[in-house]
């Protein structure tokens, strides 16, 4: 069972701390990753304007949060219906699964996983999320088409040049230039905007 509702209605609880809601975001997005952690992340302070100081727009918390609820409202019925397809074959003998899911891996991580923390798609992520899904179930190759954006790939190895998003989910680690310094920045959420 995940801890997403609970944080979720933590975050949108107007009478707690602000530090304690926006703690609660990041336990969220820790659930919901497609981007990976840290790309999910800068990708929410930008696309829901969070304030380096949160008392200018508190209810930017909550814009956040209901991005990562769409997402889930994506991916859960999806993985019930994943597990339950799983549950017939185990039963009718099938052991090992013929496709495995983009979701099963930590936070969905594996499902749009972008190396450079801040190059991401720019569209909301429900959308990314449905269409790599949507191509997924399709049968479209990873190897050959970037799953978020549809274009055919250059390099089977890189990340997509166009919306960066990487083939190979969270084993491509975090990458790009001064990563480590630009995180640090995106989690003060100091960012020019
Ligand atoms: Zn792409």
């Amino acid at each position: 069972m995940t801890s997403f509702p609970l944080q979720a209605s933590r975050v949108r609880d107007s009478a707690l701390p602000l530090r304690r809601r926006l703690h609660a975001l990041r336990e969220c997005a820790l659930d919901c990753a497609p981007y990976g952690f840290r790309a999910s992340w800068h990708h929410l302070v930008v696309s829901a304007r969070i304030p380096r100081r949160l008392e200018d727009d508190p209810d930017a918390l909550v814009r956040a949060v209901e991005e990562l609820q769409r997402v889930r409202d994506v991916v859960v019925p999806r993985a019930r219906e994943y597990a339950e397809l799983r549950r017939r074959e185990k039963a009718a003998g099938v052991r090992v699964p013929r496709t495995r899911p983009p979701w099963n891996s930590w936070g969905g991580s594996g499902i749009a996983y972008c190396p450079d923390l801040e190059h991401h798609p720019t569209r909301p992520i429900a959308e990314v999320v449905r269409g790599v899904l949507d191509r997924h179930a399709a049968g479209i190759p990873s190897a050959t088409h970037c799953l978020a954006c549809g274009i055919e790939r250059p390099r089977a190895e890189r990340a997509c040049p166009t919306c960066g998003v990487h083939p190979a989910g969270p084993a491509a680690g975090w990458y790009g230039p001064s990563a480590a310094e630009r995180w640090w920045r995106v989690g003060r959420r100091d960012l020019e905007m």
